[in-house]
């Protein structure tokens, strides 16, 4: 009986899987004939398969992965019409022409039509005669095309971009919303779903509007095989411009990302300082200024660019070298797009991500001005109608108007706060003839803050998506392992391969990796047994963290923090253990001890360390890791390589940080980085042309700025001071 069972499911099996070999076969001929490849993508075949088996599918690929032909080849093997909704009548239209013109019976029917060749279509779709119908989900709407659908057979509902029906997409159709009862009204037929964003919240949208049931789920083609991603854990801004100095030096066409104008400006400014000759982008400039660099850097005159994300949506230029990431991105998406501008002719390029923790709270800054609390949105209406005419008109700048509701407003988050009111119909926005501010006006003066139609919960909701992204960003920056991998199993693909040269899988196989003498485990293990002291101790290998890493540096250190003492923490065992270590140096072990997998950071908001459990075997059984051990006098410049005079140096610092602070305290590396001074306290050039030698000094500054360099330097030559 048993036996007989089991036969019969081999043998159903078995004519399952002849099916299917047979059903592949006729897929590749199809592809020869119909469309003229000799063979498909990677996943295509497989997608196409699950297709023909009438499954739902849902598809996530790049931009030009070949995602249409997972539905366009199935089309001719099935009996019925595949209904493709797609948003854009241009795109339905190319796609539309080059199905014809391989003499495939397709069509499309929207609004850009007469009324004629509208009934036509309808006419064609009701005899059977099209294999393909494009539309647009508004189509749905329109009473004659749901009955022509009805009694005629569809093979399958495919639905292209479709992010847009997810309110976290980019760009949000309403219209996509209701394709799952229009789905219903076609009597269910099978699904195919695709995109090419689309992560864990917008899928989990697709799946849930569309109602798909026990989905077969691709997602494939994310990876960059030829881009090397690095993220550097740095310090100072003055260390990220030694990392952009080396990038440009090895690579020299590339990319700069900065997240606020502010250091775009101080970028730029140091880059003129190293006489790197470049363009710089952002919101803040006039149109001209914008196009003008745009075209600059196409045309390639220039190699670099400095720029904010407001940048690269039109720039295509592929041989972009290296994209560097100044500051951290608000979400591995944005990174990735933005990383992605590298090496777009498919040769080597390198993307690096100079990750500093606390700039965390410049993003913070952004998303609280994307995600004004609903208070903020009721006192800018309040605002507005305290200050609107009698034809409930404003005429105040986003900046007036953020002085008004407040003082310590994010000007930020009343641009938003208008947004939002305008969307929900409250206020709308026009332009005032002559002048650069746009007017507002209230569409019923009368109405309440309180009356007012805000749909909080979704406002709170996206509020809490846009921290997640962040942390998951942040997160990226300090997983173990290759990077290429954890940004494909963000987006939801599974790689088996490591990409072999991140900066993660460089030091994998780097020959500077070793075990370390006495001295050096013995300090490891001293760091380890801080950060085990300052955790809660679960079993004999697990220990869950509770401080973040510069507590627990600080108490090996033995600083004198109060706060530490106030914890108690200065009487723990392990306080001043690596008291002779200096700051660079441990900090530089922490990172390796990170990067090699001994220790990990968790938890959103305050990031916290902990030993795994590699890290415990080390510390507890004393066994044996191969590591790139830092260098005692860790120094990412190589600045201490310079003999200079310290006492001239430090006076030159005090003239520098002075002159920082008389122009409105600009970053102080912007008037002279500390190498720069080194070199004046080294070679205590005489005049203008001596000093313009030295690297770093270009003809602008030494005109601005150095001449009250030269003074100090002549009087400390002459043994005094000068006032
Ligand atoms: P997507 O919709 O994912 O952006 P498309 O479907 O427009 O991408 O395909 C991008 C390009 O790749 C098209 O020019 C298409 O003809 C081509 N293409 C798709 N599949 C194959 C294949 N198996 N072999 C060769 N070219 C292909
Ligand atoms: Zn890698």
């Amino acid at each position: 009986m048993i036996a007989l069972a089991l036969f019969d499911g081999l043998r159903r099996a078995a004519s399952g899987f002849v099916w299917k070999v047979r059903m592949r076969e006729q897929a590749r001929q199809a592809l020869a004939r119909h469309f003229g490849f000799s063979a498909f993508r990677a996943p295509q075949e497989d997608i196409v398969t699950a297709v023909l088996e009438k499954r739902d599918v849902l598809v996530i690929m790049p931009t030009g992965g070949g995602k249409s032909l997972c539905y366009q080849l199935p089309a001719l093997l099935m009996e019925g019409v595949t209904v493709v909704v797609s948003p854009l009548i241009a795109l339905m239209k190319d796609q539309v022409d080059a199905l014809q013109a391989r003499g495939i019976a397709a069509a499309m029917i929207n609004s850009s039509q007469s009324w004629n060749d509208q009934l036509a279509i309808l006419d064609d779709l009701r005899e059977g005669r099209l294999k393909l119908i494009y539309v647009a989900p508004e189509r749905f709407r329109a009473e004659s095309f749901r009955r022509a659908l009805q009694g005629i057979p569809i093979a399958r509902l495919a639905i292209d971009e479709a992010h847009c029906l997810s309110q976290w997409g980019h760009d949000f159709r309403p219209d996509y919303l209701r394709l799952g009862e229009a789905r219903k009204a076609m009597g269910n037929p099978p699904c195919l779903a695709l995109t090419a964003t689309a992560t864990p919240e917008v899928r989990r949208d697709i799946l849930d509007t569309l109602e798909l049931s026990e989905p077969a789920t691709y997602v494939a083609g994310f990876s960059r095989k030829n881009l090397a991603f690095r993220i550097s854990r740095v310090e100072k801004d003055e260390h990220k411009m030694v990392r952009i100095k080396s990038l440009v030096e090895a690579h020299r066409t590339g990319i700069i990302y900065c997240a606020t104008r502010k250091s775009t400006e101080a970028v730029s400014e140091w880059l003129n300082c190293e006489h790197i000759d470049h363009v710089v982008y952002h919101g803040g400039l006039s149109d001209d200024a914008r196009s003008q660099a745009q075209e600059r850097f196409l045309r390639r005159e220039v190699g670099v660019a400095v720029a904010t994300n407001a940048f690269g949506m039109g720039i295509d230029r592929a041989d972009v070298r290296f994209v560097c990431h100044y500051e951290l991105p608000g979400s591995i998406e944005a990174y990735y797009q933005e990383a992605g501008r590298a090496g777009r002719d498919g040769k080597e390029s390198v993307c690096e991500l100079l990750f500093r923790p606390s700039d965390r709270r410049v993003q913070e800054f952004f998303l609280d001005g994307a995600n004004p609390p609903p208070a903020l949105v009721h006192q800018v209406f309040t605002t507005l109608k305290l200050h609107a005419d009698d034809q409930g008109e404003v005429l105040l700048s986003i900046d007036d108007l953020t002085a008004k509701v407040g003082p310590g407003t994010n000007p930020m988050g009343v641009g938003t706060s208008l947004g939002l009111l305008t969307r929900s119909g409250v206020i709308e926005r026009f332009d005032v003839a002559g002048q650069r501010i746009r007017g507002t006006r209230l569409k019923n003066p009368g109405m309440k803050a309180r009356e007012l139609p805000l749909d909080t919960p979704a406002m709170d909701e996206k509020r809490r998506r846009d921290y997640q992204k962040l942390e998951r960003m942040i997160d990226l920056c300090h997983a173990p392992g290759c990077r290429q991998q954890a940004i494909l199993r963000y987006f939801g693909e599974q790689s088996g391969e490591t990409c072999g040269k991140c900066d993660r899988c460089a030091r994998r196989s780097g020959s500077d990796l070793r075990e370390g003498n006495a001295e050096e485990v013995l300090q490891l293990r001293k760091a380890l047994s801080g950060v085990a002291r300052m955790s809660r101790r679960e079993d004999t290998y697990s220990f869950i963290p509770r401080f973040g890493r510069t507590k627990i540096m600080a108490c090996l250190r033995g600083s004198e923090r109060e706060d530490l003492k106030e914890a108690g923490l200065h009487e723990l065992s392990t306080y001043g253990l690596l008291k002779d270590m200096p700051q660079a140096h441990l900090r530089a072990l922490f990172d390796e001890m990170e990067a090699s997998g001994l220790i990990e950071t968790s938890g959103d908001e305050y990031r916290l360390v902990g030993l795994t459990e590699l890290g415990a075997r080390v510390m507890l059984d004393g066994d044996t890791v191969k590591l790139r051990w830092p260098a005692t006098a860790a120094s990412p410049s190589g600045e201490d390589e310079i003999d200079y005079d310290r006492h001239l140096y430090d006076e030159l610092v005090r003239l520098r940080n002075q002159m920082a602070r008389e122009r409105k305290n600009a970053p102080a590396y912007t008037i002279f980085p500390n190498r720069v001074l080194k070199h004046l306290a080294a070679k205590k050039p005489q005049t203008a042309a001596e000093a313009q030698e030295l690297p770093g000094i270009g003809p602008a500054k030494a005109k601005s700025i150095l001449p009250r360099f030269l003074k100090v330097i002549q009087a400390h030559a002459r043994g005094g001071a000068v006032a």
